[in-house]
């Protein structure tokens, strides 16, 4: 029997390919166990015929890779048995939802551990909608798998306020990859190319892998069709719609804008109490503690020598005073410490000493797409940009 499965392969390189998967006559007995909350690895390998003295060696030659001892409930772990001499041959348990975790033994019956880049078969997929509500809800409404919205919205989380920038009326479109294994959808991967028209103002961010540097830090990342990446030195909102998503129903709002009239220079965001806050930048942690000015638990982040930015009346501080920072670290939890009626993050903007209005004011772009790569970005979005518009 011939089983040909085409999907698009991402794991190679960047450049999707397609792949075909034959499906071999004669199988290899394999068995999966979905670990159930308080099974420990002993468990598990009595469950899959595997007796103590090999359980012992599975672990020991794991152990440098991942400790076996500690399987997490929920995870799918798999034992592969030789089909003619039904002997153990490979246990394959994952990691993470990147990489997993491969035990074999070779024929002299020498047990190796390797870690494994999961290799899911890829589809891509382009959804679109319309805002009534809330991002989250139009989501719902059509079925999108929620991790690719707040995917979506992490794309654009220097440009939109997903929390309170939206609209009614607003659009989006996207596409993205679907990852599968074995025919089954797992999750969504990457997103490919966004256009989102927020408040009548159209924004386009497509994928883009340049290269990797010197340092071994890959260059990657969304930009506009000019190349300009969509990425900003801030983000628009310190609270992440991941969070607003995750299980606050009434979703963020404003308390409190920022009004030069009644001299309230800051975002106040209603949010549950315990919600993390992030740093919308990188920078140094200039103060970390109770403040005497009614602001409760105060984070103040120097980010260069033009910006800084205060976040008050939180609950708990994770940061300490001089330590470095990197956008999106999260420095605490929102709270109600200080002067305040109710749990909210109080967020406010610093350049050159005066406090301004984060949601209006001019924030640099990152790095753009370097010139010798220009030609090669824009080729590759042509397909993209055709589909979204
Ligand atoms: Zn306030």
């Amino acid at each position: 029997m011939l089983a040909g499965l085409f999907f698009f392969n991402k794991n190679a390189s960047n450049q999707a390919k397609v792949v075909q998967e034959v499906v071999a006559e004669e199988l290899d007995r394999e068995m999966a166990i979905t670990i159930e909350s308080g099974m420990t690895f002993s468990i598990i390998c009595e469950q899959a015929g595997v007796d103590y003295a090999l359980m012992n060696d599975i672990l020991a030659s794991a152990k440098d890779i991942y400790d076996l001892s500690s399987v997490r409930a929920g995870k799918e772990i798999k034992f592969i048995f030789d089909k003619d001499t039904d002997q153990f041959k490979e246990l394959i348990y994952p990691i993470d939802s990147e990489e997993e975790l491969y035990v074999s033994k070779n024929l002299e019956g020498v047990l190796t551990a390797e870690r494994k880049v999961i290799d899911y078969e890829i589809k891509i997929k382009t959804v679109e909608g319309t805002i009534d509500s809330s991002l989250y809800q139009s989501a719902l409404d059509q079925n999108i798998d929620i991790r690719a919205i707040i995917e979506l919205a992490d794309v654009f989380a220097w440009t939109v306020d997903f929390g309170m920038g939206i609209r009614v009326g607003d659009t989006y479109k996207f596409i993205y990859e679907e990852r599968y294994r074995d025919g089954k959808y797992i999750m969504p991967g990457k997103i490919i190319a966004a256009k989102f028209i927020n408040d009548g103002k159209i924004i386009e961010g497509y994928y883009f892998y340049e290269a990797v540097d010197g340092n071994g830090k890959i260059i990657e990342g969304y930009y506009h069709p000019s190349g300009e990446s969509v990425q900003k030195i801030f983000l628009k909102n310190p609270v992440s719609f991941k969070y607003i998503s995750s299980g606050f129903t009434t979703g963020l709002r404003y308390v409190e804008a920022f009004n030069v009239s009644t001299g309230h220079r800051a975002i106040d965001y209603a949010a549950a109490l315990g919600t993390p806050i992030k740093a919308v930048g990188d920078g140094t942690v200039s103060f970390a503690g109770w403040s005497k000015a009614g602001y409760g638990n105060l984070v103040s982040i120097r980010h260069n020598s033009v910006f800084s930015s205060n976040y008050a009346h939180m609950s708990k501080i994770y940061v300490k005073s001089g330590q470095s920072v990197s956008q999106g670290d999260i420095i605490g939890t929102v709270g109600s410490t200080g002067f305040s009626t109710g749990p909210h993050l109080h967020f406010e903007m610093v350049k050159n000493g005066t406090k301004v209005n984060p949601m209006t004011i001019e924030i640099p772009s990152d790095k753009a797409v370097s010139a010798e790569k220009m030609e090669e970005f824009k080729n590759s979005i042509i397909q993209w940009q055709e589909q979204l518009n």
